[in-house]
């Protein structure tokens, strides 16, 4: 398998820690809103690595976290706490709220057919995780103790730049906005890994620098190292966590252990949607925004939530997703035509022909999870067998779905087809039109063949 790994920004062939394992680290939602469906489409993509890393026989170890800590929207004092005022939106305290979308997060994975991952682990259950982590840190020298929190100190850690290439010195001249919150920071990029004196945060807990709550990238590297150790196969998240939340996650976890976090970095590009301004202009789906789609939305328009899956699985993960209903109309029409493929017919019975083909569709899924060339080969192919196979990676249902067979007709259109045979047998042609006819106004293309009478669901 190859991979793009922003790290090296090359595709690199996948080595493991332990031969057949791949552990793996997916940054989670954040549980104050419906997840939408931009959102979702990155767990499409870790869904898929998932797979695909499972097809070809490694045993997976993921894990993924729920941000259930209120965050503030900025770190400066007057900045607004989301799950606060989540909760305060809805009459929920904020744990009630937490659990709410978590809840509500978990259903859209199922709709969209995402595997759970092995562990799913919230950040409030790992508090002294954190603390332990911050310790760690301070006793490295990397972090410093303020009025308002404590600071991961960037300037002693010399590769802080490294994942996002990022230029410093540009950066520390552009700050500006959040004065109040620098003033107490020693280095434009340092970054809160413990915030205390925020009386009006409800969540707080103690901790050796007075009573407070975790930053939210300390969540990241204090779960990922309880489940998966200080060493990491592969972490993914979407390429909006490249600059802050996993250089800052790199920061901490390498200058708590002195060992690499992580060995590929892979990143989901954005799903894009059309502006509300009439232009043609696409812009980003946001959780705050009147372009917020979310899976119910969709479902309520008549849409197969597989759909949307199908929609992402036709554009490379690294590639943006211009979403439309006229597209996600397509994928719909597609995922029927899909669904509709019969074992009878399969063009590939000959073990010869299965093997290059099959050979030619994991190349195309094992080349950077190339999903939509995989779909090439096997719309191509058009092979029951071949799908099956492969829709262990592209997770589609397809198994389950397509199972419409002839063989097992509705008891009443069984009976029609027995029913025409006998009557072709017995050379009564009008009663096997009329016979014929019934069976076209059930929805059925009817066929003749020399075992009797073919009839095949219509599409649409
Ligand atoms: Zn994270």
């Amino acid at each position: 398998m190859w991979l793009y790994n922003t790290k090296s920004r090359t595709k690199e062939r996948f080595e493991p820690l332990v031969p057949g394992c791949a552990g793996l680290y997916c940054c989670g939602p954040t549980v104050y809103n419906f997840a939408h469906i931009g959102n979702l489409r990155t767990y499409v993509f870790e869904d898929t690595l998932r797979r695909t890393l499972k097809l070809n026989g490694y045993k997976v170890n993921h894990v993924m976290n729920i941000t259930d800590v209120g965050h503030l929207e900025s770190d400066a004092d007057d900045g607004e706490d989301k799950m606060e005022k989540g909760a305060r939106r809805e009459g929920l305290d904020v744990w009630q709220l937490a659990r709410k979308y978590e809840e509500a997060w978990l259903v859209d994975m199922r709709r969209l057919n995402i595997e759970r991952p092995e562990v799913i682990c919230r950040a409030t259950e790992h508090v002294d995780d954190m603390v332990a982590l911050v310790r760690r840190l301070e006793e490295q020298g990397l972090a410093y103790a303020a009025t308002d929190a404590v600071y991961f100190d960037t300037s002693k850690f010399p590769r802080y730049a490294d994942l996002a290439r990022l230029d410093l010195r540009g950066l520390q001249m552009g700050g500006g906005g959040r004065a109040q919150e620098q003033e107490e920071k020693r280095n434009h990029n340092d970054f809160a890994l413990w915030f205390t004196n925020k009386p009006r945060h409800i969540m707080q807990w103690d901790a050796p620098w007075g009573r407070g709550y975790p930053g939210w990238h300390v969540e990241c590297s204090a779960m990922s190292m309880r489940y998966l150790g200080e060493t990491i196969d592969i972490h993914c998240g979407g390429v909006d966590h490249i600059p802050v939340h996993h250089t800052n996650e790199i920061a901490q976890s390498e200058g708590a252990t002195g060992k690499p976090f992580a060995h590929y970095w892979l990143h989901g590009a954005f799903l894009i949607i059309k502006g509300d301004q009439g232009d043609d202009g696409f812009v980003k789906m946001a959780k705050s925004g009147d372009n917020f789609l979310t899976v119910s939305v969709l479902a309520d328009r008549g849409y197969d939530p597989l759909a949307y899956r199908y929609l992402c699985l036709q554009a490379h993960y690294r590639s943006e997703l211009k979403f439309s209903w006229e597209t996600l109309d397509a994928a719909q029409q597609g995922l029927r035509r899909l669904y509709a493929l019969r074992p009878t017919n399969d063009p590939l019975t000959d073990d010869a022909r299965y093997a290059d083909a099959r050979a030619e569709a994991l190349e195309a899924i094992n080349d950077d999870l190339n999903a939509p060339m995989l779909l090439g080969v096997l719309n191509r192919y058009a092979s029951y067998r071949l799908w099956t196979e492969f829709d262990q990676a592209l997770g589609l249902d397809f198994a389950k779905r397509a199972v419409d067979r002839d063989d097992e007709l509705p008891a009443d259109v069984a009976s029609l087809v027995a029913e025409r045979n006998a009557a072709r047998k017995a050379k009564e042609w009008a009663r096997s039109d009329d016979l014929r006819a019934r069976l076209i106004d059930l929805g059925y293309d009817v066929g003749d063949s020399p075992q009797g009478t073919t009839v095949k669901k219509r599409l649409g």
